[in-house]
């Protein structure tokens, strides 16, 4: 199985540094989000960098913040104003995959196996991530990269703000291995009691003990740890479209008398594209892979499937594809009776991201805007021209 490519985004000091990305007086200061700042009953729920050097720490009392750092800026939490910018980061690492699963409101799990080397691999793309929630949301992340969830956020957590790091799966112990069992995310305080009482105080401790053991103290969540932190075992990221996302779109037919010419086929092809082109376009889903299934008069099948050069969701596009895939294991020897194509590897990654496929562009622009004239005035009013005289369609 290839490896996967995992990224764990966390915003940094996340409520205070909103507050401090809506209000720009209070750029430069010490700012904390705590309860009730007029009582100074509350405690502090959140600091920015500067609160934090004066050693400010979450869950201590207003009274004493303050000790530490008389001018520290008190604000009232607004959650309202952290689930917009929370979705506000979904809408931005939603551009680069939709395998995206959060953790907690200012985190997010997300996998980009399928679509790092479309931004140049996967440091890039995370460069371009941090870049770009900076410069449009004026908050910072940090940024883990790495082949398993568990890694990739212990990497987010290595340096910050605004910071990636990258451990790769050839020197992830080097990386990793001191660092103390209470930085897995997971392991509890009870746990941690349990396993210093085992000795174990480091990732790399966890690593050296035997599965088994693990296994047998701490059951199913035990073995799994072990595994995880051996680099073995890799969680899927939990997309939060998941439920929503179906995982192809195809569209088949049987044609009404056989067919065996390179035209009758490219016809076929391009009506069964455009059914296709249509649902994914409606779900705003771009296909990353295509597949081709031929029947032949005598029930035989052929199924092939190939990644296309980009992602699309235009019916020209796909049916270029299509074509392109078919010709490359059909010769056109005998006839065919049924075909059937099918785009998968979908993803809501929007066209716009992809300005070097302008071809790819202008088809998608094309589709649309058949799309919209179809809405308006029927499916029949727009047909491509080829396919007026496929009577051999039904
Ligand atoms: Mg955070």
């Amino acid at each position: 199985m290839k490896e996967r490519v995992i990224l764990h985004c966390d915003a940094n000091s996340f409520y205070a540094s909103v507050e401090c990305a809506i209000n720009p007086e209070l750029k430069g200061k010490a700012v904390a989000v705590s309860g009730n700042p007029q009582k100074r009953t509350g405690i502090i729920l959140a600091k920015n960098d500067i609160a934090k050097k004066y050693g400010i720490k979450t869950g201590e009392a207003i009274w004493q913040a303050k000790e530490k750092c008389p001018e520290l800026i008190c604000v009232s939490p607004n959650h309202e104003l952290y689930e917009t910018y929370s979705k506000k980061l979904h809408e931005i690492y939603s551009t680069y995959t939709h395998l995206i699963e959060p953790f907690g409101i200012d985190e997010c799990w997300l996998d980009v196996t399928e679509t790092e080397q479309l931004f140049n691999g996967a440091l890039n793309l995370a460069e371009d991530i941090r870049a770009r929630v900076k410069s449009e949301l004026n908050i910072t992340v940090s940024i883990g990269v790495s082949f398993s969830k568990l890694f990739a956020k212990l990497g987010s957590d290595i340096k910050k703000p605004d910071a990636i790091t990258v451990i790769p799966k050839q020197n992830f112990k080097a990386l990793t291995y001191l660092l103390p069992i209470s930085s897995i995310v997971g392991i509890g305080r009870k746990m941690e009691m349990h396993l210093s009482k085992m000795n174990i105080t480091t990732i790399g401790d966890l690593a050296n003990i035997p599965t088994e053991i693990l296994k047998h103290k701490f059951g199913i969540v035990g073995e799994e740890l072990s595994l995880k932190v051996k680099g073995i075992y890799n969680e899927t990221v939990k997309s939060i479209y998941e439920d929503e996302l179906p995982k192809s779109v195809g569209n088949g037919t049987t044609t009404i008398v056989d067919i065996f010419t390179p035209k009758e086929v490219n016809d076929t092809i391009l009506y069964l594209s455009e059914e296709v082109g249509r649902r994914l376009r409606e779900k705003k889903l771009f296909s990353y892979a295509i597949s081709v299934t031929v029947k032949t008069c005598e029930f035989k099948y052929e199924h092939h499937s190939c990644k296309m050069q980009a992602p699309t969701n235009s019916t020209k596009d796909i049916a270029e594809n299509a074509m392109k895939l078919l010709n490359s294991f059909w010769d056109y020897k005998e006839k065919i009776r049924a075909i059937r194509i099918c785009c998968s590897s979908l993803s809501t990654m929007p066209i716009k991201q992809l300005s070097m496929f302008d071809k790819t562009t202008k088809n998608a622009e094309l589709s649309k805007a058949i799309d919209i004239i179809r809405r308006k005035y029927g499916e029949d009013i727009i047909k491509s021209a080829s396919l007026k005289k496929a009577n051999f369609l039904r």
